[in-house]
């Protein structure tokens, strides 16, 4: 069902427009904008750093490597699936990989920039695309899946998102997060992501769990190229004013393929549920109770 932000009802029509006070979102390019004001500017990130990012295009690794894992656990923990939703998609590299394994999904996708929803409009097609401020989803028990991949850490409200979440799900549905992991490294990289914080173990499970959710698994990934990402850590720990953040995004291919390789080898010890004690980043998949 739909859930209309301005009476916080929900309410159940094909078209954005609530049944009960009749606010209706404005539309942009056919895309309902829920929050204008944050179309173009928040805290949360930097618009800008999508143009100049290779980072959230494929073929990096990171990213493939995280679609890879996160195609694994829809598989395995959401069998029945029939719709998805993915909370601050960017360019929808995600989304791209989970309709192409996932054809009859129903997949949704949210943002708070217009401009990584256009950029994805372009791209895929079939894909339901809205803006919104992830605190305030306009859904109510919708969906089966809802992820968010790396965005909770851009938002100082994380556990105001989460009980959306938890709102919008259904009562059988659960999410998939993925988040940085260890405040301890923290680094210049961090800062130039607009991020809030990096995550312990504890801090996640805590605020998945006061938001109602089940826990069913929490593991770290990034692991074996852990002494890399600590080294990067070390490097960038105090500001340099010649950092050039692009540098470590900007990967020759031949290593791409090397590092993609090592983490399906990761996705392998994952896969036979093997709890990785320590990464750079943290998985978790959590049901409604
Ligand atoms: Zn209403």
């Amino acid at each position: 069902m739909k859930f209309c932000l301005a009476c916080k009802e929900p309410y159940q029509s094909d078209r954005w427009e609530c049944t009960h006070c009749h606010m209706s979102p404005l539309l942009k390019n056919d895309i309902p904008i829920f929050h204008p004001a944050y179309v173009s500017e928040n805290d949360g990130y930097n618009p800008d750093i999508f143009d100049h990012m290779p980072y959230s295009e494929e073929p990096h690794y990171f990213n493939k490597a995280r679609a890879f894992l996160i195609l694994w656990i829809i598989k395995h923990f959401f069998a029945n699936a029939a719709n998805f939703l993915e909370i601050g998609c960017g360019k929808g590299t995600i989304l791209s990989k989970i309709q192409e394994a996932h054809p009859s999904f129903t997949c949704w996708g949210s943002e708070i920039y217009l401009k990584g929803l256009e950029h994805i409009k372009k791209k895929l097609t079939n894909v339901h695309l809205f803006q919104t401020d992830a605190r305030q989803l306009p859904f109510y028990e919708e969906f089966d899946i809802i992820g968010a991949f790396d965005v909770l850490e851009h938002i100082e409200e994380d556990v105001a998102v989460l009980k959306e979440m938890y709102k919008a799900v259904k009562p059988q549905g659960g999410i998939i997060l993925s988040v940085p992991q260890y405040p301890q490294l923290w680094s210049q990289r961090d800062e130039f992501l607009y991020h809030k914080r990096r995550y312990t173990r504890t801090e996640l499970v805590k605020k998945v769990r006061d938001a109602g959710f089940r826990i069913c698994k929490v593991t770290s990934f990034n692991v074996l190229l852990f002494p890399l990402f600590l080294l990067i850590a070390m490097h960038n720990r105090y500001p340099k004013k010649n950092y050039n953040p692009f540098r470590e995004f900007n990967i020759p291919r031949p290593l791409q393929k090397i590092l993609t390789e090592i983490f399906a080898l990761e996705r392998f010890l994952i896969q036979l549920g093997i709890i990785l004690p320590f990464g750079g980043s943290l998985l978790l998949v959590a049901k409604r109770n």
